[in-house]
């Protein structure tokens, strides 16, 4: 038996905070003494990781909407992330691996949605980090088999789920492959919940990085699997445990990733998830199935995201909200079809929308990615109004996020970026097309509720316009 392996991934994340209107990132008091919480965040725990030298070992998928975040405001700290990924590993086992790109949870989108997102992502890796990604992180490791064939279809080859996202109960300390159908299939490595929950939520266990390698992590690869083959032991968790969540646990990981030379040998190796997920060309993982529609922090499939489950006092206004927000994008989707159909030269609209990335990557201005979907003898206007309605596809996409649906209250800044991006869409739309898909929006909207605070989701409306600055709806 070779020896046993060790993967710690860490999924690093920040929302979207920006104003949509403006693209500017607001101040925020309350993340005091810095400017905003991206600030904060970055200099607890981005900055410190990436100086530490363990992102070369540990894993890691870095969300593209913290990566544009810091490409703008710590382009040191996004060298940092891209420097460990060239260390650690190479083309096909390096650190790092995608993100979908607004972090929706992609089980309730539709299948084109699943496609831009999935796309965007790894189009956002190949970017900032001069290599495709091998595997990507699914937001909330929301998945079904249709978001893995998706990924399959992008060439993504593997990913991380959490254990009860296996269809059984007796995981092998191994990767695993899931059949999707025509030949297709993906990797999948799931997580020792049990360690990666030590990791997360006890500080007292993770004091002393040695300790907890002798203790917790050495026993558990002490013996080969039964096929004879060495055991790998996957730890997963938010990456903003190491130093912002909890002070100083950013010396535990690089400590578990990155002893110092001259310690004692632990008896394992540290390798990254990327080279786990890779079949050897002559042994394929064993296979697998998944439990449809499940994720790694709620308990009840999906549901946090969208309807009531017992981890939060009272969801009844997260239905009506992606309700709201469903049939928005149906209509936005039903003009975008529209237009595109009178537009000259345009093939596919969603295909233009897949590439629109680019865009947003400002690698290419929008009217000469408009000019390039609409071919040479496009016009000026039609090439305004096709960057028009793809950047409110854009917005559309990122009303999305899965943050406006996780907490107890409808009245927090999160579902107030979801709304205002929900806002930035059907105005570009409105504008455009003359409809007043605004107001059957704020019809949808009044139906929820806030529980805190007793508002409806049309005042919630209201008042993230009024906080930007925004004109209210033309009643
Ligand atoms: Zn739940």
């Amino acid at each position: 038996m070779t020896r046993g392996r060790l993967v710690v991934h860490a999924h690093f994340y920040q929302p979207m905070r920006v104003d949509p209107f403006t693209g500017e990132l607001p101040p925020d008091p309350t993340a005091a003494p810095y400017r905003d919480w991206n600030e904060r965040i970055t200099a607890e725990c981005y900055r410190p990781n990436a100086a530490q030298g363990s992102l070369a070992h540990a894993s890691w998928d870095l969300g593209p909407t913290l990566s544009h975040y810091l490409a703008d405001a710590a382009p040191d700290v996004l060298a940092g992330f891209v420097e460990a990924d060239r260390r650690g590993g190479g083309r096909d086992a390096g650190p790092g691996i995608a993100q979908a790109f607004h972090h929706s949870i992609l089980p309730f989108a539709p299948r084109h949605d699943r496609r831009t997102e999935i796309r965007w992502g790894l189009r956002d890796f190949e970017v900032r980090f001069g290599r495709p990604a091998a595997a990507i992180w699914f937001p909330e490791t929301a998945i079904d088999l249709a978001t893995l064939r998706v990924a399959a279809e992008a060439g993504v080859r593997g990913t991380v789920l959490a254990p009860w996202q296996a269809d059984t109960a007796h995981l092998d300390r191994r990767a695993y492959r899931v059949d999707l159908g025509e030949g297709r299939h993906i990797a999948v490595a799931f997580y020792d919940g049990d360690l990666s929950s030590s990791v997360s939520f006890d500080a007292s266990l993770t004091s002393d990085a040695h300790a907890f390698a002798r203790e917790r992590i050495a026993p558990r690869l002490s013996a080969p699997l039964a096929d004879g083959t060495a055991p790998t032991i996957v730890i997963a968790s938010d990456g903003e445990l190491y130093g912002h969540h909890q002070h100083f646990r950013d010396l535990f990981l690089r400590a578990l990733v990155d002893p110092a030379p001259g310690s004692p040998d632990r008896g394992f190796d540290v390798v990254t998830l990327a080279s786990l997920l890779a079949e050897p060309a002559n042994r394929p993982h064993p296979e697998i199935r998944i439990r449809e529609r499940t994720s790694w922090s709620c308990h009840h499939g999906v549901l946090r995201w969208g309807a009531e489950c017992p981890d939060v006092p009272d969801g009844r206004w997260k239905a009506p909200l992606r309700g709201a927000l469903d049939r928005l994008s149906g209509a936005i989707d039903a003009v975008t079809e529209a237009f595109a159909a009178e537009l000259p030269g345009l093939d596919d609209v969603w295909h233009a929308r897949n590439g629109y990335v680019d865009v947003i990557l400002g690698l290419v201005g929008a009217d000469d990615y408009a000019a390039a979907c609409l071919g040479p003898h496009s016009t000026a206007d039609d090439r305004q109004r096709l960057a028009t309605i793809l950047e409110a596809q854009r917005w559309r996409l990122a009303m999305f996020a899965s943050d406006g649906w996780y907490w107890d209250d409808p009245t927090r800044p999160e579902t107030a970026q979801n709304l205002l991006a929900a806002a930035r869409a059907v105005r570009m739309v409105d504008g455009l097309s003359g409809t007043r898909l605004e107001m059957r929006l704020l019809a949808d909207l009044s139906v929820m509720r806030s529980p805190a605070m007793g508002i409806d989701g049309s005042t919630i409306y209201r008042h993230a316009l009024a906080e930007v600055g925004q004109p209210p709806p033309q009643c």
